[in-house]
């Protein structure tokens, strides 16, 4: 079982990461993990379009590998791009020198093969260490959420991921969705559900923030 709207404390107990963006204003902040994937990733930008809404896409670098084209279509739009390791990789399985160099492949796959520079990372699973966190915090933003779509979850009806989001959705929430073949069958259901519902409520949606300066030239202090 896993939690809908991640609790304050575990969110103060790991305070260093982005949970939700503080603001005022009515703006939500989709991310999509684990593509690009063929169809499902234009699909998705087809509708974001729609809604002129921006988003941010944390991509597995070795989709990257295969499907570069798809990446530019997301850049051309003017969505944001983020790491979620090379090859999604759970940090709790895994030893911190091969996460961090897994981590620092899939950031330099998604700059050569997009010319993007990466911000944000965001931790397969939500499992990282501290130890691990450490070495990506001086470079990166960890990006959390704190609105679990559930469109990963095979029990879950699409109408239903929808029914969690809107009901735990906020000034600043970080959305978690997927545009990858499992979660297909409701992510088709849930995002353009929440998409209306949200505009009808004057949200806004945006890249996420870039809060710290990101070094040109990506150097780990491997530990
Ligand atoms: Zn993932």
């Amino acid at each position: 079982m896993y939690l809908r709207r991640i609790p304050k404390l575990i969110q103060s107990y790991y305070s260093g990461y982005l949970w939700r963006v503080k603001t005022k204003e009515k703006i939500a902040y989709l991310t999509f993990d684990d593509g690009p994937t063929p169809e499902i990733t234009d699909w998705v930008l087809n509708l974001l379009k729609q809604y002129e809404a921006k988003a941010t896409f944390f991509l597995v670098g070795e989709n990257v590998k295969q499907y570069p084209d798809i990446v530019h279509r997301v850049i051309d739009c003017g969505h944001f791009l983020g790491s979620h390791t090379q090859t999604h990789l759970n940090g709790w399985k895994t030893e911190t020198k091969v996460y961090l160099k897994d981590f620092l492949q899939s950031c330099q796959t998604i700059n050569e093969y997009s010319g993007f520079q990466t911000a944000h990372f965001r931790p397969p699973y939500g499992k990282i260490t501290r130890a691990q966190a450490r070495s990506i915090l001086p470079t990166h933003e960890i990006v959390m959420m704190d609105v679990i779509s559930g469109d990963f979850d095979l029990n879950m009806k699409g109408k239903d991921c929808f029914k969690y989001v809107k009901k735990h959705v906020r000034k600043g929430s970080i959305i978690l969705f997927h545009d990858s073949i499992k979660a297909w069958p409701r992510l088709e259901i849930a995002l353009p559900k929440t998409l209306e519902y949200l505009s009808e409520q004057g949200y806004r949606f945006e890249t996420l923030p870039v809060n710290r300066e990101v070094k040109q030239k990506l150097e780990l202090p491997i530990a």
